[in-house]
């Protein structure tokens, strides 16, 4: 049988990965503005930097996640023994934490009143059922704002993310911004507990899973998909009204940053982020498909908590990430051009056997100043060498014969306008230099 990529994942086959090269040239250009500096980290990591705090790798059934047992938690599987976390390796379902774990790892913490800013883009993965725009490899942008707690971080993070859009082509009037703040330690404890109220007050209505979380995380209720729970938690407390007054000023400032540089945004109380490491700021960036459905293509939030997770100082930080699939998706829906793949700008055609060895030289020469050169591998007739040519999209095209070889020569044909000019041999590299 014919083997196939496996299920769930997909290959970005030259157009789609020349996307993603250029979406992620995209953001490093844009985020450097801003001063963000590249990091890069393993594509798997101990378990635990995902899925922090539980007793042992068998409680994570259920996280969607890929996971790799070593031989000796293998070992003990089959000896009907729990491995332990240590000995369990998870592909990442995220990068942030990952991102964390390096900052504490390495010390990158910075010291006060400096901030470290990191931008990050490859694979991630999932483990759930494949289905519709949901892969089990999928790619992201991510950028992570680590050391200051000040709502003008927010903003500057929220304010990035909508230029990175804008600069990829997704018009500003197809993206919707929500954001809302979910506290901190001081107003979120008291918000859960009337969260919880809510939904055993609502316990018929609600799906069974809603109910079960009233206990474990009830904010995570309104991010349910069912339709009935999404309508109840509309109406459950807003926590906007359960901000304490230092978490209702920082969300004040971060809003009116953003008026200040006329980001337009919709407050959404029932915005909220189900990990518990989320304080203060959570944003989303939506896009408006042709059938009316709103699809996330990044969101964030802060997270002053983390760092200290992965045994780090207590440093506060923010960060957002955004999806490479979904971004290609927004761009069709919105029209935009998308990123045709670049085509050569001279094709050298060898008229006979006896000039190809010139032809391969002077495509050589082409390239070596930075000129974009193709040239025929199979033999073909002039003909075929021809067409090539125009398929291949070159602006011009080379033309070695025999007798103009012995002339020192060669014909030089703009594809556009036909026009043919002869061009001495020594000359081409200048003349081509010159007429691109
Ligand atoms: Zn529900
Ligand atoms: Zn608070």
């Amino acid at each position: 049988m014919a083997l196939r990529a496996p299920t769930g994942t997909t290959d970005l086959l030259p157009e789609q990965a020349h996307a993603w090269n250029s979406i992620r040239t995209v953001a490093l250009a844009t985020f450097g503005l801003y001063g963000y500096q590249p990091i890069e980290t393993p594509v798997f990591e101990q378990l635990e930097v995902f899925v922090r705090g539980i007793g042992d790798a068998t409680d994570v059934v259920g996280k969607e996640m890929f996971l790799t047992f070593s031989q000796h938690a293998v070992e003990k599987i089959a000896s009907g023994e729990k491995p332990s976390l240590a000995d369990t390796l998870a592909l990442r379902p995220e990068q942030t934490a990952g991102v964390a774990r390096a900052i504490a790892q390495h010390n990158l913490v910075p010291p006060e009143a400096a901030t470290l800013k990191l931008v990050y883009a490859g694979s991630m993965f999932r483990h759930e059922r494949p289905q519709k725009g949901r892969l089990r490899e999928f790619h992201q942008i991510g950028a992570e704002c680590i050391g200051s707690a000040e709502p003008s971080a927010d903003a500057e993070v929220i304010i990035m993310l909508m230029r990175f859009f804008e600069s990829l082509g997704i018009p500003q009037d197809a993206m919707r911004l929500l954001i809302n703040s979910m506290g901190d330690d001081d107003c979120r404890p008291a918000y859960r507990e009337q969260v919880r109220a809510y939904i055993l007050a609502h316990t018929t209505e609600l799906c069974d899973e809603c109910v079960r979380r009233a206990d474990t995380n009830p904010l995570r209720s309104f991010d349910c998909k069912n339709p009935k729970c999404q309508e109840i938690m509309t109406d459950a407390p807003a926590i906007t009204d359960a901000l304490c007054p230092s978490c209702a000023a920082h969300y004040t400032t971060v809003k009116s940053l953003l008026d200040d540089a006329a980001i337009t945004y919709v407050e959404q109380p029932c915005l909220v982020r189900g990990l518990d490491y989320y304080t203060r700021t959570v944003f989303e960036v939506q896009v408006v498909d042709g059938l009316g459905a709103q699809n996330a293509i990044g969101g964030g939030g802060r997270y002053d908590k983390l760092i200290a997770e992965f045994g780090g100082k207590p440093t506060p930080g923010l960060g957002f990430a955004v999806g490479f699939e979904r971004i290609v998706l927004a761009l069709q829906a919105a029209g935009a051009e998308g990123y045709a793949l670049p085509h050569p700008q001279v094709y050298i055609a060898a008229v006979d056997a006896s000039t190809r060895a010139m032809a391969f030289s002077l495509a050589n020469r082409l390239r070596d100043v930075g000129i974009a050169t193709e040239l025929d591998h199979q033999s073909r007739s002039l003909k075929s060498q021809f067409k090539q040519a125009g398929r291949s999209g070159a602006l011009f095209v080379v033309i070695v014969g025999p007798d103009e070889m012995a002339r020192g020569v060669v014909t030089l044909r703009n594809m556009q306008s036909s026009e043919e000019q002869t061009v001495p041999l020594d000359d081409l590299v200048e003349k081509v230099s010159t007429t691109i």
